[in-house]
């Protein structure tokens, strides 16, 4: 079991100082993916660095705004570009004139797919500098690392905060949740070494973009990775029944799951798949997708 992490005092638009150098402010945008909404991370004090922006709300716009009274922001970093994360860097930036930094959109597949699959596409984004793996970003009192960590989305950064030995983790370790594998940006095999390469850091403390800190950081990984070699396992169970489409496992391995996120569950299930296949683990009768038949090798 993943020992998940829930509960969070907040109040949309307020500013909550919740480290020496960390204030978090929640955007009014909650949702079966967002769960209560995404939360923009303020570092530092008096120059600051805004983390994952958020989402193209006005109010979210004005909260930050008013967060930050009296100070500069110097950097608005993004974790990834989906639609809850980096829409709001550029509005930002435009009230502001920081630099915006992060990684662009990944290429040719902002803005498509269908309606259900919003929510794990990428946006349209451009950095002014997109950063590099290890980068160090540093203002008054505070260091910030990028740390690349593809899998939720290729374009995955996380930020670690070497004055507290904390990561800004974005998507790609969640309290409240597990984090969506949605190909063909999602990578579930780069997904798990991204989790070996946090896992190496130890970090005493991750801030999610949504929901609240986990502190019990290791053990934490641990029972995620767990989890996902878990539904693994029952994906290999059920194609011992003979060779199936992702449409007939899902239901079968997401009883009980809130049917608004059966789409996400059948893609993440095609995640798994590829990873499989790539293991040699499984094969299909094509490239892998929904209209294919899977079976065990
Ligand atoms: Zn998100």
């Amino acid at each position: 079991m993943i020992p998940f992490v829930r509960d969070m005092a907040f109040e949309y638009g307020r500013a909550d100082q919740v480290s020496p150098l960390i204030r978090r402010v929640v955007a009014n945008n909650p949702g079966p993916f967002t769960y209560l909404g995404t939360g923009t991370y303020i570092i530092g004090r008096g120059e600051v660095a805004v983390i994952d922006p958020g989402p193209l709300l006005d109010e979210h716009l004005e909260a930050i705004l008013a967060a930050t009274a009296g100070e500069r922001i110097t950097h608005i970093l993004t974790t990834h570009t989906h639609h809850d994360h980096s829409p709001l860097a550029r509005p930002l930036q435009n009230r502001t004139g920081a630099v915006i930094q992060g990684l662009p959109e990944p290429a040719g597949q902002a803005d498509e797919g269908d309606e259900e699959e919003k929510e794990v596409r990428p946006v349209r984004f451009q950095p002014d500098h997109p950063v590099t793996d290890g980068q160090v970003i540093a203002g008054l009192g505070w260091r910030l690392e990028a740390i690349f960590t593809p899998g939720h989305a290729s374009n995955h950064v996380c930020y670690a905060l070497a004055e507290e030995n904390a990561l800004f983790c974005g998507d790609h370790i969640m309290g409240w949740s597990t984090t969506v594998i949605s190909p063909p940006d999602g990578d579930m095999t780069a997904y798990y070494a991204s989790l070996d390469k946090v896992q190496a850091r130890n970090f005493d403390i991750l801030w999610p973009t949504h929901g609240p800190p986990i502190t019990e950081v290791s053990p934490f990984i641990d029972a995620y990775r767990r989890h996902r070699l878990a539904r693994e396992g029952q994906i290999l169970m059920q194609l011992r029944a003979g060779p199936q489409t992702i449409g007939e496992m899902t239901p079968l391995l997401y009883r009980g799951l809130d049917k608004r996120l059966h789409p996400a569950a059948a893609r993440s299930v095609l995640a798994h798949l590829i990873h499989l296949v790539g293991e040699h683990k499984v094969r299909s009768d094509g490239p892998p997708g929904f209209d294919r038949h899977f079976s065990l090798v």
